[in-house]
């Protein structure tokens, strides 16, 4: 899984870092026991381990998932249902498996291979290989905090190889499904201008870093009414036209980040200081040094490319400018 980062964005439009995945997920399967009995068996079957929400990396300069056999992680005494079936790659089946915390690379025979965190690993691997690392990761993340029935808190057990879990009471039987949380991120705009906020919770990132204003989309609510309320919350600020660009899994541990361009309306921001440390209007100028420079000290930072946050700012200055700022 090699794919190219730039040809898959030619291909498919914008691609960002955790989407772009190649597996076929093959859902079709995960109801089938046998089936997945059958693809668990298979020589060519690959388990890739996550300790805590740490997948298994590959060394060198060029990084890879750290695929295991089954013999390989037998050491690790893991049952066939702890494997959560990720999808097929040219027929031979794909897993992510939690392992338990005290497992040591070397326990797994795993050479120079490593346990390392899915932020500081994704720049790192290609598109589906990040992809895929996402996949894993929210999965195991949902599994290790759903262990209890919502509605009678019983235990619940998984089912459909990793995809869903059932509550365990039987007068009950309660199933539950993977959730994924949708947040609106919009980069606001007006007459050339772009507003960028410093949130409060991003007090110990760079001095001068800021980024899109973003938010939890709420039961009830539109797309196009998360980004005007969360504007108007946090900034003061009325939005009129919305529009769509693209969207992100965020797998930190589950959420769909769904990029937005929105044009402010007349009035001048007013923080709300529970939210927002301090927000202004940058000119497209500004905007073009901090994405340019985003990892330099400056008056103004963006946050790296592997966040949508940073992609809707190229996207927002290549429009109608003639610049080539597409995905890096
Ligand atoms: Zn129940």
């Amino acid at each position: 899984m090699t794919k190219n980062r730039s040809a898959q964005g030619r291909d498919q439009g914008m691609t960002h870092t955790f989407a772009g995945g190649c597996l076929d997920r093959a859902a079709h399967l995960r109801s089938d026991a046998a089936a997945i009995a059958g693809l668990l068996e298979t020589d060519g079957a690959r388990f890739l381990p996550y300790r805590a929400a740490s997948p298994l990396v590959t060394g060198g300069r060029s990084p890879g998932l750290g695929w295991l056999s089954a013999e390989d992680l037998a050491v690790v005494v893991v049952g066939p249902s702890e494997a959560l079936f990720l999808g097929l790659e040219e027929g031979e089946a794909r897993f992510a498996v939690p392992v338990p915390e005290t497992v040591q690379e070397g326990d797994l025979g795993a050479g120079s291979s490593s346990f390392r965190g899915v932020r500081e690993v994704a720049p790192l691997l290609s598109v589906a290989d990040a992809s895929v690392m996402a996949t894993g990761r929210s999965l195991v993340a949902w599994h290790a905090s759903h262990g209890y029935c919502p509605r009678c808190g019983s235990a619940s057990s998984m089912i459909d190889a990793g995809h869903a879990r059932r509550c365990t009471d039987s007068r009950c039987g309660v199933v539950q499904f993977p959730r994924t949380d949708p947040v609106v991120i919009m980069l606001i705009h007006r007459n050339g201008s772009c507003l960028l906020g410093r949130a409060v919770r991003s007090r110990r990132y760079p001095p001068g870093l800021h980024s899109c204003l973003a938010g939890y989309v709420e039961p009830g609510e539109s797309i196009e009414e998360a980004v005007r309320r969360e504007t108007l919350e946090e900034a003061g600020l009325r939005v009129g036209h919305v529009r769509y660009h693209s969207s992100q899994p965020w797998p930190f541990p589950s959420t769909l980040m769904i990029g937005c361009f929105a044009e402010a309306l007349a009035g001048r921001p007013r923080i709300d200081p529970a939210e927002l440390e301090s927000v202004r209007w940058f000119t497209r100028e500004e905007l073009l040094e901090a994405v340019v420079r985003w990892d330099e000290d400056g008056a103004l930072r963006v946050p790296p490319p592997l966040t949508i946050a940073h992609q809707l700012a190229r996207a927002w200055l290549s429009e109608g400018s003639g610049l080539d700022t597409s995905h890096p």
